[in-house]
């Protein structure tokens, strides 16, 4: 099953698609979430095109995908399997969501100090599954690159 986002794809049209995948009822889905059912089929018949956090989180974990593919399609960013979060160790600050232009496929540097853009950890390669996190969950390796000298 391809869980991640399709070019065009709007937040109602992936809820649904990953809902149905999953075999869930809208009303079991809604429960999973922590949502209002009404709530549900009111992004599913696409009024409501923004999640708060906390929908947000419930849905992810509901749908099992990351929160990051949400955030996604409800911005319209499209976004490849192999480029999925990506983003510059030296601007990002952890915990914050990523630039818009980091995601774009074709971003190979970052347009704001051309460093190479990472999308895995520097240390293990094992891929970034969220910006949430700030240590590399298989090595604990730092994220964003440490910064020794200069101010931020
Ligand atoms: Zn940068
Ligand atoms: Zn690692």
């Amino acid at each position: 099953m391809d869980n991640t986002p399709q070019p065009q794809e709007s937040l109602a049209e992936y809820v649904k698609r990953i809902r149905t995948s999953l075999s869930l009822s809208q009303t079991e889905l809604a429960l999973k979430a922590g949502i209002h059912l009404q709530s549900l089929g009111k992004i599913e018949r696409g009024m409501t095109t923004k999640l708060n956090s906390k929908s947000q989180r419930g849905l992810a974990i509901a749908l099992q995908v990351p929160s990051e593919y949400l955030d996604a399609v409800v911005r319209g960013v499209a976004l490849g399997a192999s480029d999925v979060l990506k983003f510059c160790p030296h601007c990002w600050q952890p915990g914050t969501t990523l630039e818009d232009i980091w995601l774009s496929p074709r971003s190979k540097f970052c347009f704001l100090c051309g460093t190479g853009l990472r999308n895995s950890c520097a240390r293990c390669n094992e891929p970034i599954t969220s910006v949430k996190f700030r240590f590399c969950p298989y090595c604990g390796f730092p994220y964003k690159e440490s910064v020794n000298s200069g101010v931020t």
